[in-house]
């Protein structure tokens, strides 16, 4: 038995199964590419779900990391620190919003705001206790936690985790109408991803976002974009809500925040939002360690410095442009904004994962997005050559398979 098999093995025996790999074992990951334990190398056409948008071990990020690793990691928020400090100035500007609350992972910044929200809505919209509601789209994601999953339409995510919190209602995504007849008094937000990733990379008609906006501000409840896969250049801008004229009052943020080496989200919003979290009423032990704050730090800088938002709207154009041009068997359709792009399959392909498993053994690493989705998400400092090469491989996969 290989060490590969092995090694499975041993995530099968010790490991619970809650998820379902593609069955390679990495070990080694620089720039674009990763190793196997076997020293086969494969092109990342997921980047962790844009956890990457600077790919693996990127040097910048590395010695950051490194150097504030050796002066102060971690202090809690027992106490102030200079990196906390900075980065809150550095990420509030970047965002253009006032006030930062940093947390760990993408589903606690989104706990968090389901927090700031319905304090925000006791507190300044006077909703009657207890009753505050959340609106969410069908089909959302949000995260893993009890509170996200109550907001989630998904039975894969909820069955069997229940009893679930109150206080959400869930609408079509994309529709104004329903959105407009679900907005009431007891509203205090609507939640949103500007476009729908893991729901296969679905993205709403133009001026949909300009008109939530619009809603928000009629029925005075907050606007509350989820900008954690989408956000920090993936989708051609620094956020893809800049496609359209509006602002957030609370912005999401995380993955690539961490700069592909550290969890850290963070929450943004305006400062008569966030002045609702007062001494007490919220944190998190980890949550804006100067570790994360450091790397973070040099996240945002590295960002703008290579006008990574830039590249990844003009090498998305090149992809869908390529992909258009093939005339693919048993494609539906190919949509994405910037490097985030999605490959829908027609029922006969008979499902994304055998493509994904191929095109690992071609050497490109994809994932499926439910059921009939391959997503392709490369880290946006890719070059173009490295990036049409993986691309012909997944249109050989598609033509191999057909
Ligand atoms: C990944 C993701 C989350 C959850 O982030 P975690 O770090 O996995 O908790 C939430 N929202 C969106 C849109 C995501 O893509």
């Amino acid at each position: 038995m290989d060490r590969s098999q092995q090694l499975i093995g041993m995530a099968e025996k010790f490991g619970a199964h809650n998820y379902h790999p593609l069955p390679v074992v990495l070990e080694r990951g620089k720039g674009i590419h990763v190793w196997d334990v076997a020293g086969r190398k494969y092109l990342d056409f997921l980047s962790s779900y844009s956890a990457l948008n600077f790919g693996h071990s990127h040097p910048a990020l590395v010695s950051t990391l490194v150097e504030q690793a050796q002066a102060l990691a971690v202090c809690s928020r027992a106490f102030h620190s200079e990196q906390l400090c900075l980065f809150s100035a550095d990420l509030a500007r970047f965002c253009q919003m006032d006030a930062i609350l940093p947390m760990n992972s993408g589903a606690e910044a989104v706990e968090t705001a389901i927090k700031i929200a319905r304090k925000w809505g006791y507190e300044r919209k006077k909703v009657q206790a207890d009753s505050a509601k959340i609106i969410v789209m069908d089909k959302n994601f949000h995260g893993r936690t009890i509170g996200v999953i109550s907001a989630s339409s998904e039975p894969l995510y909820r069955k069997n985790f229940g009893p679930f919190t109150p206080g959400f209602e869930i609408v079509p995504f994309d529709n104004v109408k329903a959105l407009q007849s679900a907005v009431d008094h007891s509203t205090v937000a609507i939640l949103l991803e500007p476009i729908q990733a893991e729901a296969g990379v679905q993205i709403p008609h133009k001026g949909f976002l300009q008109e939530v906006q619009n809603i928000c501000q009629k029925q005075n409840c907050l606007l509350m974009l989820d900008e954690i896969q989408t956000g920090l250049g993936r989708t051609g801008k620094e956020f893809c809500y800049q496609y359209e004229e509006i602002k957030p009052d609370v912005l999401i943020m995380g993955k690539s925040l961490g700069g592909g080496l550290l969890p850290l989200s963070a929450v943004a919003a305006r400062s008569d939002v966030m002045e609702v979290m007062t001494p007490g009423t919220h944190g998190s032990t980890f949550g804006g360690m100067p570790l994360s704050c450091a790397v973070g730090r040099t996240a945002l800088w590295l960002l703008r410095k290579e006008g990574l938002a830039d590249r990844a709207a003009k090498l998305g154009e090149l992809v869908r442009e390529k992909l258009a041009g093939e005339n693919l068997p048993h494609v539906k359709e190919v949509r994405g904004r910037g490097l985030l792009i999605g490959i829908e399959l027609k029922a006969e392909a008979r499902g994304a994962r055998r493509y994904c498993e191929k095109l690992a053994d071609e050497g490109v690493l994809c994932k499926e997005t439910h059921e009939n989705v391959i997503r392709i998400a490369p880290p946006l400092i890719i070059e173009e050559p490295e990036l049409m090469g993986g691309v012909d491989k997944v249109i050989h996969v598609i033509r191999s398979l057909a």
